[in-house]
C-alpha cells in the first residue's frame, strides 16, 4: 500500500490529507472535511494536473514581457518542460488579452494565452 499526504489547495481551510492506494487500486482518502478534498487526493495520487503560469519576451511591445497562463491543466510532469518551450519563444507586439501565444504545449493538448494586453511601442 502507497500512502501520500497532501494539503488540499481547493479553499482556504486547507485541510490535510492522507491517501493510500491498495494494491489493487483501491482508494481511500482521510482528513477531507469534504468531498473536493478527496477528489483533489485522488487526483494528485493518479494523474496530478496544473494550470501553469509563466511569462513570454515580447518584441517590439511597451513592455519586455508579456504574463500567459496554460488555458487548462497540463499534466504536472510537463511543467518545467513548458516552462523551458516557453522561455524560449519571443511574442510579436502587440499582444491581445486572451491571444493564443503556443497551440500546443509540450503536446498537452493545451494552448497558453496571453494575460495581458501589450501595445506595441511607438
Ligand atoms: S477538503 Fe474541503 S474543506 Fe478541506 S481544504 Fe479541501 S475543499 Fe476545503
Amino acid at each position: 500500500m502507497e500512502t501520500r499526504v497532501f494539503t488540499c489547495i481547493r479553499c482556504p481551510m486547507g485541510c490535510e490529507l492522507t491517501a493510500s492506494i491498495s494494491e489493487h487500486g483501491v482508494i481511500t482518502v482521510k482528513g477531507n472535511a469534504c468531498i473536493r478534498g478527496e477528489q483533489y487526493a485522488k487526483k494528485e495520487l493518479i494523474n496530478p494536473l496544473r494550470v501553469l503560469t509563466t511569462t513570454v519576451r515580447v518584441i517590439g511591445g511597451i513592455q519586455a514581457l508579456v504574463p500567459v497562463r496554460t488555458r487548462g491543466e497540463i499534466p504536472k510532469e510537463k511543467i518545467m518542460d513548458g516552462i523551458r518551450q516557453l522561455k524560449q519563444i519571443q511574442v510579436k507586439a502587440p499582444i491581445q488579452i486572451g491571444e493564443v501565444v503556443v497551440e500546443n504545449l509540450v503536446d498537452s493538448g493545451v494552448a497558453v494565452i496571453a494575460t495581458k494586453t501589450v501595445r506595441k511601442r511607438e
